[in-house]
C-alpha cells in the first residue's frame, strides 16, 4: 500500500514567479476519482489570469533567451533531482487527483527526470549551418528560440504530458505558460512551478494557470490570439485539438497536436502466445486504458486465435480492480462519472448492436471492468471513436494483409504494435502500418524521452522528443554578412 497524503491543500497559480490566487478570487474543488474527496482548492482562473501570465512570460523572455546553455543545462538537472527527492509525495499526487494506480504513478516518476535530463542536452541542441553563398556572404542559418510558448496538457499521464509540454520548449529558450486540465492541476501543473522556482528558473520563465472544470476556453482563447505567445502545443482529445487548430490557424500560429488514438495491435500466426496475451492485457489495460496509447483493437490471425483468445479472457478476468493505492491494483477508477458513464454506454451499445461480451462490462463502484468484446459492428460508437476506458475489442482474420488493412481501418493513426517472431516480417508491415509509431514484437504503449513522438491522421501532427523538437520550438532566422561591397542593377 502506498503511503498517501490525506489532507485537502490550498494552491495557487503561479504568475511571473509569485503564487497567486485567481484574479476573480474564485477557487473550484479537485476531487479524488476514487474516493470522491476533495484533494485540493484551486484557484478557478480565467482569461484574465491567462493574460497576465503571457505578460509575464513576454517580459521575461529576452533574459532567458540569452541565458547560457550551461545554465539552462543546470537547471533542468537540479528539476530531474528535485523530483526524484519528492517521488513519494509525488506519487501521492498522482495517485489522489488522478486515480493513477501505483505502478502507472511510478513509472511517471521514472520517465519525467529522464526526460528532464534529456531536456539538459537540448540547451545544446540547436546547431545552425554555414550555407554556401553565390553572392559572396557569409550566411548563416541559425536557430533561435521563438518567443511565449503556449502548453496546453491533459489529465491521464499527469506527469509525464505536462512535463513534456515545457521540457523542450524552456530548454530550448522559450518561455512558457502552462494550462493544466482541471482534473490535474497540481501534478500536472502547478508543482512544476514548485521543482523549478526551487530549481533556479528566473520568474516569469514558467507560468501556471488554473481553472475550474468547463471553463478551459477563456484561456486557451488568450494563449491562441495574445500575439507575443508565438507557438503552442496541444495534448488531449482530437475534438478539443480540432478546434485549437482552426483558432491557431486563424490566427497563423503552427501547433504541435498530440490527440487521441485508435491503436491497433496485431498478433502474428507466428507470435508466442503467451508473450502475445501478456503483451495484449498491458497495452489494453495499463492506466485502465486511459492512454492515447492503449491498445484498442487487437487483430488476431486464425491459426492462433482460439488459443490466443482463450488465455487473454483469463487473464482479463484476474486483473485487480480497485484502490490504486494497493501495489496490486491494476485497474483504478477512470477519472470522473461522465468517463464512466461514457464507457459503460459504449460498452452496452455494442454489445446491443451485436458485439459479443468476452470478459468484464461492468462498473464497480469508480472502477469499470477491464473488458474484451469480440464482432464490434462497425456502426457502433465503439468502432468509430475512441473509447476511453479499460475496453479492446479483438477481431480475427485470414492473413497478415487482412491484419494491415484492419488495422489501418480508423481516422486515428497513433501507436500500433505488431506481435511476431519473424522481425522481416514485421518490419515490412510496419512500414504499411498508418501511424506515426509502430512497435515490432511488442505492444503499442511506449515511450522515451529522445524517441520521435507523435501520430498522423486525426491522431495530429508534430513531435515531441528526438531531433524533431527542436524545430518545433525553434525559428530558423536566415542572416547574411557581405564582404566589402558589391554592385546593384540601379
Ligand atoms: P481534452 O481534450 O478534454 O482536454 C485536454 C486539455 O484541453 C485540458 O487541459 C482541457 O482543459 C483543455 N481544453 C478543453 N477545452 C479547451 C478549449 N476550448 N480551449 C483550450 N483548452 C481546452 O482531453 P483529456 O480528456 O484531458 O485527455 C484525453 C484525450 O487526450 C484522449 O483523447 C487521449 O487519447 C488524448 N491524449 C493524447 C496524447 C498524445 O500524446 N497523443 C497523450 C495523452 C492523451
Amino acid at each position: 500500500m502506498a503511503t498517501v497524503q490525506s489532507e485537502t491543500r490550498d494552491v495557487q497559480q503561479f504568475i511571473g514567479g509569485e503564487w497567486v490566487a485567481a484574479s476573480s478570487g474564485a477557487t473550484f474543488d479537485d476531487l479524488d476519482p476514487f474516493t470522491g474527496e476533495v484533494v485540493a482548492r484551486v484557484p478557478a482562473g480565467t482569461r484574465e489570469d491567462a493574460h497576465l501570465a503571457v505578460e509575464a512570460a513576454a517580459a521575461a523572455f529576452p533574459a532567458w533567451s540569452q541565458t547560457p546553455p550551461a545554465e539552462r543545462q543546470r537547471i533542468f538537472l537540479k528539476a530531474a533531482d528535485l523530483l526524484e527527492a519528492r517521488a513519494e509525495d509525488v506519487a501521492s499526487w498522482l495517485i489522489r487527483e488522478t486515480g493513477s494506480a501505483f505502478g502507472f504513478s511510478m513509472f511517471q516518476l521514472h520517465f519525467v527526470p529522464g526526460l528532464f535530463r534529456q531536456a539538459a542536452a537540448l540547451a545544446y541542441a540547436p546547431l545552425g549551418e554555414v550555407i554556401p553563398s553565390d553572392t559572396g556572404a557569409f550566411s548563416m542559418g541559425l536557430r533561435r528560440p521563438v518567443g511565449v510558448v503556449g502548453a496546453i496538457a491533459p489529465w491521464n499521464a499527469a506527469l509525464i504530458l505536462s512535463a513534456r509540454s515545457i521540457a523542450a520548449p524552456l530548454a530550448l529558450g522559450n518561455t512558457v505558460v502552462l494550462k493544466p486540465s482541471e482534473l490535474s492541476p497540481y501534478a500536472g501543473g502547478l508543482l512544476w512551478g514548485e521543482i523549478f522556482a526551487e530549481a533556479g528558473l528566473p520568474a516569469g520563465v514558467l507560468n501556471v494557470v488554473t481553472h475550474a472544470p468547463g471553463e478551459a476556453a477563456g484561456i486557451g482563447d488568450e494563449l491562441v490570439e495574445n500575439p507575443h505567445v508565438r507557438r503552442l502545443n496541444f495534448t488531449g482529445s482530437t475534438a478539443t485539438g480540432r478546434k485549437l487548430a482552426e483558432a491557431a490557424g486563424r490566427n497563423l500560429k503552427r501547433i504541435v497536436l498530440e490527440l487521441g488514438g485508435y491503436n491497433p495491435l496485431i498478433v502474428l500466426a507466428d507470435a508466442d502466445v503467451e508473450y502475445a496475451v501478456n503483451a495484449s492485457a498491458f497495452g489494453a489495460f495499463m492506466h485502465q486504458g486511459q492512454i492515447c496509447m492503449s491498445a484498442r483493437k487487437i487483430i488476431v490471425e486464425r491459426p492462433v486465435a482460439d488459443e490466443f483468445i482463450a488465455k487473454l479472457v483469463a487473464k482479463t478476468k484476474g486483473l485487480k480492480t480497485g484502490n490504486p493505492s494497493e501495489h496490486d491494483t491494476v485497474i483504478g477508477p477512470l477519472i470522473n462519472s461522465s468517463a464512466l458513464d461514457m464507457v459503460r454506454s459504449r460498452v452496452e451499445e455494442a454489445v446491443a448492436k451485436g458485439a459479443t461480451l468476452l470478459a468484464g462490462g461492468e462498473s464497480v463502484g469508480s472502477c469499470f471492468q477491464a473488458t474484451l468484446l469480440a464482432d464490434v459492428p462497425e456502426d457502433s460508437d465503439f468502432a468509430r471513436y475512441e473509447t476511453f476506458g479499460p475496453v479492446a475489442a479483438i477481431e480475427v482474420v485470414d492473413s497478415a494483409d487482412e491484419a494491415v488493412v484492419r488495422a489501418n481501418a480508423t481516422s486515428y493513426g497513433l501507436a500500433s504494435g505488431i506481435i511476431t517472431t519473424n522481425a522481416e516480417q514485421g518490419l515490412a508491415l510496419a512500414q504499411r502500418i498508418e501511424a506515426g509509431i509502430v512497435h515490432v514484437n511488442d505492444q503499442p504503449v511506449g515511450d522515451e524521452p529522445q524517441m520521435p513522438f507523435g501520430g498522423v491522421k486525426d491522431s495530429g501532427f508534430g513531435r515531441f522528443g528526438g531531433q524533431a523538437v527542436v524545430g518545433e520550438f525553434t525559428e530558423v532566422h536566415w542572416i547574411t554578412v557581405q564582404s566589402g561591397s558589391h554592385p546593384f542593377p540601379f
